[in-house]
C-alpha cells in the first residue's frame, strides 16, 4: 500500500493499493482498445462529454479543495482557486474551443504545383496512449488540464500521480469514472517513478511529465529509446524585476503572495526578486513587515496564509540551500529556519538579501518558500542578470510603462513573461503554457497544448490526368522541361531591397 500523510498533521489519511509492474501490459493493451474506439467518436462528441467533469467537480468544490489541502498541506481556499476552478475554467475553455483548433481542414497554398491540379490538406489526428506524470504541488489542475486536453484530442490515457499525492490521484480517477467515457480510456497508475517511470515510458506514445528537471532529463533519454515524444514541464527559478515606477504597493503584496503560495512550491514562483537601486530599501523593508504578518499553520484551521511543505525531505533540503547561501553570504531578513512551533513539516517564509548573482541560492530551484532579493542599476544589468541562469519557466517586469514593460519582457529568455503580475499565467487556458533552457521543452494549454497531443496528417490530393511532368523517361523532351523549370526557378529571385 502506498500511504498518504498530512504533512501539517503528520496524520495518515489514507492509502492505495501500488500497481504492479506486470500489471502494466494489461493496462496498455486495455487503453490502446479504448483509444481505437474513442478516436472515432466525433471531435465535438468528445469534448461535450469530457466537459462533463465539470458537472461532478461542481457537486463536491469543498470536499476536493479540502482532500488537496490535507494531502499537499495547502490552505482549503487557495486549493480551490489554484487548482479547482482552474480545472473548471480550463475544461470549460477547452471544450468552447477544441473544435475550432483540432477540427479545421487547413488547406495549403502550394504555389507552383497547383497549376498542376495538387493540393494538400492538413488535419489534426490522435497520437494514441498518452501517459501524464504529475507532481505533488499541483497534483489536482496539472494532471488534469493534461487529461483533458488529451482526451478531447482522441487520445487515451495512462495517468501516475506523485506517490504524494496519491489521494488526489485516485479523485482524479473516481471524476472520469463518473462520466460516459469508454471504459479503460482514463486509466491511473500508483507506484514510484523508479519503478513504473520505464515501463510507462516504453509503452506510450507520448509523455506529458511535470516535475524537476533532474527526472525530466531521465525521461528524455529512456524515450529516446522507443523514440517516445515527451513533453517536459520542468524546474523554475522564477525573476521579478521592480523598477522605481512601478506601483510598488501593489508589487509589494505581488511579491509577498508570488513567493509564499503553496508555500513557494511552485515552478512558476518569485524566487528572485530584483529591486532598482532607488527603491531597494524601502521596497524591501515593506516586503519583511508584511511578511512577517503571514499566519502560518495547520492550513484546515480559519485563515491561515502558508501551510506545511510535502515532506521532510523537501523541508531538509530547502534547509540545506538556506545554510548553504548564508555560508555563501547571504543575509536573512525574516525566517530562514523550520517553524519550531509544529511537528509537520513546516518552514518559515524566508527573505534573504544576495550581494551576487553567481550565488547559488540566486542560480539553483530552492522549491520551497524562500525568496533571494538583489540590487539592480540599470535595465540592461538586470536583462543580464535575469537571463543569467538555467532555468527560463516564467519572470515578470513591474513599471506603470507599459511600452517600456514590453520591451524589456521581449529580452527575457522565458517561456512567458508578465508585466505588472506574478506567477497566474498557468491559469489562463487559452495560453501556452512551458519554458526555456532547464526549464524543459513543449507547451501544455491552449492552441499549443492541444497540437501536443495531437499529430498532423498530411493528405495531398492530386486531380492532374496527365503524367508528372519529372517522371520518367528522362529522354531528350525531359531537357525541355528541365529548361521550363529553370526559368521558373529564375523567376523566383527576390529583386526588392530588404
Ligand atoms: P519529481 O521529478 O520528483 O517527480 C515528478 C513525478 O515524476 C512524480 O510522479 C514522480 O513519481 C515521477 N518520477 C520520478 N522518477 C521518475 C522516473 N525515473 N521516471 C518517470 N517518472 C518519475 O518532481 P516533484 O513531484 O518533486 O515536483 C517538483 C518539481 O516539479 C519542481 O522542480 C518544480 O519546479 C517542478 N514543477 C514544474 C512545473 C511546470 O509546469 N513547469 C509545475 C509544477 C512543478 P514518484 O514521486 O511517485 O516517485
Amino acid at each position: 500500500m502506498i500511504k498518504s500523510i498530512n504533512p501539517a498533521t503528520l496524520e495518515e489519511i489514507g492509502a492505495v493499493e501500488e500497481t504492479p509492474i506486470e500489471k502494466l501490459d494489461e493496462i496498455f493493451e486495455n487503453s490502446r482498445k479504448a483509444q481505437k474506439m474513442w478516436a472515432k467518436v466525433p471531435l465535438a462528441e468528445r469534448a461535450r462529454r469530457v466537459v462533463d467533469v465539470n458537472r461532478v467537480i461542481s457537486t463536491q468544490f469543498d470536499d476536493i479543495s479540502h482532500l488537496i489541502s490535507q494531502e499537499v498541506g495547502k490552505p482549503p481556499d487557495e486549493a480551490f482557486v489554484s487548482e479547482v476552478y482552474g480545472v473548471a475554467d480550463s475544461t470549460f475553455n477547452y471544450y468552447s474551443n477544441v473544435v475550432d483548433i483540432l477540427g479545421r481542414e487547413e488547406e495549403v497554398p502550394l504555389g507552383f504545383y497547383e497549376s498542376l491540379d495538387k493540393r494538400s490538406l492538413i488535419i489534426r489526428k490522435p497520437i494514441g496512449v498518452i501517459c501524464v506524470i504529475g507532481p505533488y504541488n499541483y497534483p489536482f489542475t496539472i494532471p488534469f488540464q493534461q487529461i483533458v486536453q488529451s482526451l478531447m484530442a482522441g487520445n487515451s490515457v495512462v495517468f501516475k500521480p506523485s506517490s504524494e499525492t496519491v489521494l488526489t490521484g485516485k479523485k482524479i480517477q473516481e471524476i472520469f469514472d463518473e462520466i460516459d467515457l469508454p471504459e479503460n480510456l482514463v486509466q491511473t497508475v500508483f507506484g514510484s517513478g523508479s519503478k513504473l517511470g520505464n515501463p510507462l515510458i516504453d509503452n506510450a506514445e507520448k509523455v506529458i511529465f511535470t516535475g524537476s528537471t533532474a527526472t525530466g532529463k531521465r525521461i528524455m533519454q529512456r524515450g529516446a529509446n522507443t523514440l517516445t515524444d515527451v513533453d517536459l514541464e520542468l524546474g523554475g527559478k522564477s525573476a521579478m524585476i521592480v523598477f522605481p515606477d512601478a506601483n510598488l504597493e501593489r508589487a509589494v503584496l505581488a511579491a509577498r503572495w508570488g513567493c509564499f503560495t503553496n508555500a513557494g512550491q511552485v515552478c512558476a514562483s518569485v524566487k528572485r526578486l530584483y529591486l532598482h537601486k532607488d527603491i531597494y530599501d524601502g521596497f524591501l523593508d515593506d516586503l519583511v513587515r508584511k511578511t512577517k504578518e503571514l499566519k502560518q499553520d495547520i492550513p484546515t484551521k480559519p485563515n491561515v496564509d502558508v501551510g506545511a511543505m510535502i515532506n521532510e525531505e523537501q523541508l531538509n533540503w530547502v534547509e540545506k540551500s538556506v545554510k548553504a547561501g548564508i555560508e555563501e553570504g547571504a543575509e536573512i531578513l525574516v525566517g530562514g529556519r523550520r517553524n519550531p512551533n509544529f511537528e509537520g513539516y513546516f518552514y518559515e517564509p524566508t527573505i534573504m538579501t544576495a550581494e551576487s548573482n553567481d550565488m547559488k541560492v540566486v542560480q539553483e530551484e530552492i522549491f520551497g518558500p524562500v525568496l533571494v532579493v538583489l540590487k539592480f542599476e540599470d535595465e540592461e544589468q538586470v536583462i543580464e542578470m535575469v537571463n543569467d541562469n538555467q532555468y527560463g519557466l516564467t519572470s515578470s517586469v513591474w513599471t506603470e510603462d507599459i511600452e517600456f514593460g514590453k520591451k524589456i519582457a521581449e529580452e527575457i529568455n522565458t517561456g512567458s513573461i508578465m508585466v505588472n503580475e506574478v506567477v497566474y499565467t498557468f491559469a489562463l487556458a487559452p495560453t501556452p503554457w512551458g519554458g526555456t533552457k532547464n526549464s524543459g521543452i513543449g507547451r501544455t494549454h491552449g492552441k499549443l497544448g492541444f497540437y501536443e497531443v495531437s499529430r498532423p496528417l498530411h493528405i495531398n490530393i492530386d486531380e492532374y490526368k496527365e503524367p508528372d511532368l519529372w517522371w520518367m523517361p528522362y529522354d531528350e523532351s525531359y531537357k525541355e522541361i528541365i529548361e521550363n523549370f529553370k526559368n521558373i526557378a529564375s523567376s523566383l529571385v527576390v529583386k526588392d531591397n530588404y
